[in-house]
């Protein structure tokens, strides 16, 4: 799949990272995350499922 950003000609590639979170109280990790990154300007997009996990990854996290 192409990448969306304006003016890249990259692809996006699948890929597992570790996806940032910047929450109010901090910022959680989590490792792992399936998502498609361009291999030119490092854009990333996460499936919207995959996004819903995250939120229950966060719900359940004691803090
Ligand atoms: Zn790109």
């Amino acid at each position: 799949m192409k990448c969306t950003f304006p003016g890249c000609p990259g692809e996006y590639e699948d890929k597992f990272i570790t996806h940032k979170i910047e929450q109010p109280d901090g910022v959680a990790y989590i490792d792992n995350v399936p998502a498609k990154v361009c291999g030119l300007c490092g854009d990333t997009i996460l499936a919207s499922e995959t996004l819903k996990v995250i939120e229950e990854i966060l719900k359940t996290e004691p803090t």
